[in-house]
């Protein structure tokens, strides 16, 4: 068997211990005589599994006793819906701040749902760019600011976490939670999908605090409701429960590589070697980021000719260097690098990428 260096930007590569660890455990989990597929969430056992992968996310992030972590499904393109339905309680204007794909798709939902005021933008700069914070126009009567820490598509990610005041500040950190410390008391909302950076597709973080739940607009479906899944311990109706014991795995992985100082020491390192590279190539590869707002986790760049983007991606194929072409709206390509690439994965790529220059520059 031979694994391949994937760079793919979500579902993703998850850690290599991990999976060996759940290919243990698949038939029999720990003595159940079961596998955690076929287990009741009502369970004592599933039960133990979830409130161990909820402390030990509470842990990593250190997340305060007044937020609630929830256990969800839909995506973050659900929450692009359920965070006005939850969180607008009853105000019509929310504010939001758009640096590219996600944010537009964030936009155009909460459209459906009140007045939005697009309180900063890099569209000006081709979305290479993150608004800085004295550019930003906050309207203080919005019910939140919902921004996009790490854009996924165009490879752009905050330096800062945006100030504003007592109004709740809403994130979609999909492609960049966990891959450093945060300061969740900073936030009101923060959601991820897990396939980028927690585990498998098909699982949904909130954490969401306390005092912003149980005003959600009267017509909003019971399983939209943030209140629901927080006075049920996520488990009102089916979670899903093996990408919830996939996402305890890699917590307590997370644990094990030292915690999120420790990711972000290595995250950094990893980025800045691949940038370095790029930036050095005189020109052969390019990333159009501005250097502050550079992304740590997707990194997307181009070839000086697109004409040479075919071979490009059949050789690192041949090298065993998958997933590499950029997304469809951008083109080029994009490497992927969350927590589960190891540095060594970075520095095979940097080789194919000089090897390649050597042949066809
Ligand atoms: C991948 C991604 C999404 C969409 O996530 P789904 O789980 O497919 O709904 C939204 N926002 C960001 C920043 C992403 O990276």
């Amino acid at each position: 068997m031979s694994r391949v260096i994937n760079f793919s930007a979500g579902p993703a590569v998850l850690p290599e211990a991990v999976l060996t660890r759940a290919r243990e455990e698949l038939l029999d989990w720990q003595g159940s005589g079961m596998s955690v597929m076929e287990m009741s969430h009502r369970g004592k056992e599933f039960i133990a599994i979830a409130q161990k992968a909820e402390a030990d996310l509470r842990e990593l992030l250190a997340i305060p006793a007044s937020y609630k972590v929830l256990f969800l499904q839909g995506g973050a393109t659900a929450q692009f819906a359920m965070v006005p339905m939850n969180v607008l309680r009853g105000k019509t204007t929310a504010d939001y701040i758009n640096t590219g794909e996600w944010s537009k798709k964030a936009i155009k939902e909460a459209k459906k749902f009140c007045a939005v005021n697009v309180a900063g933008s890099s569209e000006s700069t081709q979305f290479t760019t993150a608004p800085k914070q004295n550019e930003l126009k906050l309207n203080p009567q919005s019910a939140y600011v919902h921004y996009t820490p790490n854009e996924t598509i165009g490879g752009v990610e905050f330096s800062y976490v945006p100030e504003t005041g007592d109004v709740p500040l809403v994130a979609d950190m999909s492609s960049t939670i966990l891959s450093r410390p945060i300061d969740v008391a900073r936030f009101g909302v923060i959601y991820a999908g897990a396939q980028k950076n927690i585990g498998p597709a098909g699982l949904t973080i909130v954490i969401v605090r306390e005092d912003l739940m149980g005003q959600v607009s009267a017509s909003a479906p019971t399983v939209f409701d943030y209140k629901t899944y927080a006075d049920n311990e996520s488990m009102y109706n089916t979670p899903p429960t093996y990408a919830w014991y996939m996402a305890g795995l890699v917590f307590e992985w997370l644990k094990q590589q030292g915690g999120l100082r420790r990711m972000a020491e290595i995250n950094q390192r990893k980025a800045a070697k691949l940038y370095e590279y790029i930036d050095g190539s005189g020109g052969f590869y390019r990333n159009p980021v501005e250097p502050v707002s550079r992304s740590w986790m997707n990194v997307p760049f181009t070839l000086k000719n697109a004409e040479l983007d075919e071979a490009f991606l059949k050789g690192a194929k041949k090298a065993a260097l998958v997933q590499l072409k950029g997304h469809r709206s951008v083109g080029g390509m994009r490497a992927s690098i969350y927590n589960a690439m190891p540095e060594a994965g970075i520095d095979a790529l940097i080789n194919y990428m000089r090897e390649f220059v050597r042949t066809q520059g």
